[in-house]
């Protein structure tokens, strides 16, 4: 293995285009004496011609080391290995608050160098690594990275790039290609090869033959993951804002049920819910202009057909609208915990649906409280969705549609139509409820 490094310049690459929060912590970490760089998906976009989600920073220093130097601004995080979050508050002056900028927290993941030494009992039944805390060089740190050109080191003062495994010539032939034996590498860690897959849809870039081959032979062992990596993974996918065409991927790789609970139950089989490749599309369409997506919304949005589902089959029993819908919601949760989503945010999801209820059948007293509800704007976004398939009447959905854009005296003429809209009243009951949307 040779150590290249590379003038940035060469690559049309300069400081100018990492944050200056990365920037400040890289001076700061060399100052001290330390080896510091850009490593990962922030080196390899701006070489790709992207624009980097995040600058990961990885050093020679040990995460108590990277501590003393950011104090205060930093905390120690560690879930399979250590790693330091160093943390900016910045002010956002296009996001005001009561008038006010306010301030946002960036955070930049630091990382140390570690090693590829590999113990025989860190090993699982499987293959897979468990323990993986070995601090080590930037030599040992190279090969236990996942593809050549996600193994570049790019250091922002002396705008060098550090380049061991020809993952420069990768970029320019746009090539996703394992670092050392794929098979080996896959079984060590099975999310490889779905970062592999993730990655090429992404970036564009083609999978070497080489990589690509062994993961039909080893797909069955992602359902050895545990279901919070695969959540995580999960939700990188949505995020990618490559999301339908990473579910196609994953429906054509035909995974075995269950490897990913959630798109298994929506996608996978028999044929993917309508609604739910519709609202991912429409997130991948918002993602190309603006990062700030809401997961509540999309997760609201991929389990929202097997709410309906329950919801009308409850409802051919006998049962209130109101009743099967709160047991339809509640039917739910125990899938949407085991498939990796927290107790907080299934409240946040239920809000949304909850809130169906209230857009399907309006009352007029409540419109006003419900439009202010602070999680209106995604409930809307659902309600707009299901509209798109036709699941909901569409004089009430424009009655609304009128409402929300409406100024004052307009309203009031809207509210005497809602009157005469004949579904009004039928199913809410009022006082009985006490749950209020404004303190949530
Ligand atoms: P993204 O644009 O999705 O952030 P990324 O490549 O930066 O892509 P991260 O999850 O942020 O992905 O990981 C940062 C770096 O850590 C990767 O570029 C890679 O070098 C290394 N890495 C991440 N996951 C693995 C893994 N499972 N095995 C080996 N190396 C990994
Ligand atoms: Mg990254």
């Amino acid at each position: 293995m040779t150590k290249k490094t590379i003038a940035a310049q060469k690559y049309n690459v300069d400081n100018s285009q990492i944050s200056a929060d990365a920037l400040y912590i890289i001076e700061k970490l060399q100052e001290n004496g330390y080896e510091a760089y850009i490593v990962g998906g922030g080196i390899r976009d701006l070489l790709l011609g992207k624009e980097p989600k995040d600058f990961d920073i990885v050093t020679n220093a040990t995460p108590e080391m990277v501590r003393k130097v950011f104090r205060r601004n930093s905390i120690i995080i560690g879930r399979r290995f250590k790693i330091v979050h160093v943390f900016f508050d910045n002010v956002n002056p296009n996001k005001l608050v009561n008038n006010r900028p306010i301030l946002e927290r960036h955070i930049i993941e630091v990382s140390t160098y570690r090693s590829n030494k590999v113990h025989k009992h860190t090993l699982s039944e499987h293959g897979r690594i468990m323990v993986d805390n070995n601090y080590g060089t930037q030599k040992e740190d190279v090969i236990r990275r996942d593809f050549t050109i996600n193994a570049l080191y790019y250091d922002p003062v002396a705008e060098k790039i550090i380049d061991y495994q020809n993952g420069l010539k990768d970029i320019e032939n746009k090539c996703i290609k394992v670092i050392g034996k794929a098979r080996t590498r896959y079984i060590e860690d099975p999310v490889r090869m779905l970062r592999a897959i993730r990655l090429s849809i992404k970036l564009g870039l083609s999978i070497d033959k080489d990589s690509l081959k062994p993961i039909e032979e080893l797909k069955h062992l992602l359902l050895n993951e545990s279901r919070g990596r695969m959540y995580e993974e999960m939700l990188k996918i949505l995020l990618s804002g490559y999301s339908v065409e990473c579910i196609n991927a994953l429906i054509k790789l035909d995974l075995p049920a269950n490897t990913f609970s959630l798109l298994d139950r929506v996608f996978f089989k028999p044929k993917p819910d309508q609604l739910a490749l519709n609202i991912l599309a429409k997130t991948d369409l918002r993602l190309k202009e603006n990062p700030d997506v809401s997961l509540v919304f999309i997760l609201s949005g991929l389990l929202w057909t097997n709410i309906y589902t329950d919801y009308q089959e409850l409802l051919t029993k006998g049962d209130s609208a109101r009743q099967s819908f709160y047991d339809s919601i509640s039917m739910q949760k125990d899938f949407a915990y085991y498939a990796g989503i927290a107790k907080n945010m299934f409240n946040n999801i239920s809000d949304v649906w909850l809130l169906q209820l209230e857009l399907e059948f309006p009352n007029i007293k409540r419109v006003d409280k419900i439009l202010g509800s602070p999680r209106f704007r995604q409930a809307w976004h659902l309600y707009t969705s299901r509209h798109e398939v036709n699941q909901v009447d569409p004089i009430i959905y424009n009655w609304w549609n009128s409402y929300i854009e409406a100024e004052n005296e307009e309203k009031i003429k809207l509210l005497e139509e809602l009157a005469d809209i004949t579904l009004i009243g039928k199913i809410t009951t009022k006082k009985k409820r006490k749950r209020s949307y404004t303190n949530r």
